[in-house]
């Protein structure tokens, strides 16, 4: 899950923070922070992603309406997760932790809780995971319908792909490729899981997807624990 900075609430044209009436019109301003992704499972979404509410907006209407409050989700994660109101200390949040750390992605679109994490660290993981139904396939879910391991497993093959090119013909171009092919599809966790030993590549990544906290990285763009967080 790739950490993100959303910042401070954008600036009106009288260069106060905005106010929105409606929490639908945060959407561009997400999208020109965070660009058009599902803050949870990475999906690029060019048409329906839709503003998602940290803390569920039914039962905190006081914060249907507050930036800090505000994601970006698939229908997916955001279906998943529901109007259940969350403890926000019971899981790790992309706009708070390095989530990043938190999760390994491997072959076949999956997703699992990094075991090197502490015992406490791996409950909140698994219970992230469990918010958003990050990990449903087939295999576990049979009546799964939707379609996000299947989209990261494409993206793997294309990834896996392209770092085997990249080890033929190292070029500039390949690299811009790559990383337009990157940002085109989504995923950033798996992207940068396939190119882990690619500093190089890594840090392409890092900087072409908007948002993306650069705080949760080193000078060789390993991850690093988020500041002023435990993960
Ligand atoms: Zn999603």
């Amino acid at each position: 899950m790739r950490p993100i900075d959303r910042r401070a609430t954008p600036r009106d044209g009288s260069d106060e923070p905005k106010g929105f009436s409606k929490y639908r019109h945060a959407r561009k301003d997400l999208i020109d922070r965070l660009g058009q992704y599902c803050s949870y499972c990475g999906t690029r979404l060019p048409a329906s992603l839709a503003v998602e509410h940290v803390r569920p907006k039914k039962p905190n209407p006081d914060l249907e309406l507050r930036w800090d409050n505000f994601l970006l989700a698939c229908t997916n994660c955001n279906s998943t997760k529901g109007d259940k109101d969350v403890v926000l200390d019971e899981y790790f949040w992309p706009d708070k932790d390095n989530t990043f750390r938190a999760f390994v992605y491997t072959e076949g679109g999956l997703i699992e809780v990094n075991s090197d994490l502490t015992d406490d660290e791996r409950e909140l993981a698994q219970s992230t995971i469990d918010l958003v139904g990050l990990d449903r396939t087939p295999a576990n879910d049979p009546a799964v319908a939707d379609r996000r391991w299947k989209n990261r497993d494409e993206v793997w093959t294309m990834a896996i792909d392209a770092r085997q090119d990249l080890a033929a013909q190292g070029t500039e171009t390949l690299r811009k490729w790559i990383v337009n092919t990157a940002t085109g599809r989504g995923f950033w966790s798996v992207w940068m899981t396939v190119f882990a030993d690619d500093q190089n590549m890594r840090k392409r990544l890092i900087d072409a997807f908007p948002g993306t906290s650069k705080d949760c990285f080193d000078d060789e763009c390993r991850p690093v624990r988020r500041p002023g967080r435990a993960l």
